[in-house]
């Protein structure tokens, strides 16, 4: 079967949202899933927020606002203002329209939907065709231990702006989390599982942490491949280098394969890296350096279908 008849491709936000844009365009529903962090998710002024979801159906329904990597493209943000004016929780930004998603995913979990259930809703009513799956529907939350304490990920990552540094990183709920049912079939018969371009240790490793998805690509056949968030020992956006760095990883495309280890069959490295290309295929794993960074739509368009050829060549 070719790799392209069934891809599973897992990430958080900002990153493997533009991958999984470009894939989307490539390949018709039945043939990609997108599997979603959801460590990031927490209870805000009595609301469900789930920021990679969002982050990902809003970019596939082409809302996303691409200055912020949150929230809809032109939104305004009376609703805070006015909270504002009373004094309320204004550290974490809430627009107006954005509360309309909010609103919807809480009061629908509140009436006994799954976050599956709920995310399928609202990614229909978008006109969103691909399937997005939260990795489970159980509470999963990021927890930090850094130079100022133990902080829970939205504070570390929104109100201190990821800069305390941090010594070790642990997902809370995981040990009892249980793999979402689509989740489990969808890694059980993909032909090409894809770890997107997203932070390793923020949005993959939760996604991993649930008991059964790392099993899963293990048992499967089929290959794994990762796309490097890490350009030139820079992240193109956000804590990914100064996170790897403070845990010790080496922070390049290297360090990334050396990271996933025994789940990877190949990795695409930025065509800056092209040197450690050699150094990655000597551990083992396929390495294939072009360019990754996804500026326009054709971008991640060109990757996406460069991903799917290469992938084709690679097995585990
Ligand atoms: P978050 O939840 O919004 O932080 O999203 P992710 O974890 O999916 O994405 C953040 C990561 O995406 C960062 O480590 C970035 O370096 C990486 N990233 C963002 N844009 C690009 C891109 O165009 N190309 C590559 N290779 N990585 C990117
Ligand atoms: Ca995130």
């Amino acid at each position: 079967m070719s790799v392209a008849g069934r891809v599973v491709l897992l990430v958080g936000g900002v990153g493997g949202a533009k991958l999984a844009c470009g894939l989307a365009r490539i390949l018709p529903p039945e043939a990609l899933t997108i599997v979603v962090n959801t460590a990031d998710d927490f209870r805000h002024l009595g609301l469900h927020v789930s920021p990679d979801l969002d982050t990902v159906m809003y970019t596939l329904a082409d809302l996303a606002n691409p200055e912020t990597g949150w929230g809809v493209a032109g939104d305004s943000f009376r609703a805070m203002e006015m909270l504002a004016g009373y004094d309320g929780p204004t550290w974490f930004r809430l627009g107006d329209v954005d509360l309309a998603t909010h609103l919807a995913r809480t009061a629908w979990l509140d009436e006994g939907l799954t976050l599956t259930q709920v995310t399928a809703r609202l990614c229909e009513r978008l006109g969103i065709r691909h399937t997005l799956l939260p990795v489970t529907d159980d509470p999963l939350a990021t927890r930090l231990d850094t130079d100022e304490g133990e902080l829970t990920f939205q504070v570390y990552f929104v109100a201190r702006g990821w800069q305390p540094v941090v010594r070790a990183v642990r997902y809370v709920g995981a040990d009892q989390a249980h793999i979402g049912a689509g989740v489990a079939r969808v890694l059980e018969e993909a032909g090409l599982i894809v770890l997107g371009p997203s932070n390793p240790v923020l949005s993959i490793d939760p996604i991993l942490a649930v008991p059964g998805v790392r099993e899963r690509i293990i048992a499967n056949s089929a290959p794994c491949v990762a796309i490097s968030p890490i350009i030139g020992g820079r992240a193109v956006r956000g804590p990914a280098a100064k996170l790897m760095a403070e845990l010790g990883m080496d922070v390049s495309p290297a360090g990334i394969a050396r990271h996933y280890g025994d789940l990877l069959s190949g990795i695409i490295l930025d065509e800056e890296d092209r040197a450690l290309a050699d150094a990655i295929e000597a551990v083992g794993v396929r390495a294939f350096a072009r360019r990754t960074l996804m500026l326009t739509d054709k971008d991640k368009v060109n990757l996406a279908q460069a991903l799917l050829t290469w992938a084709e060549g690679v097995a585990t």
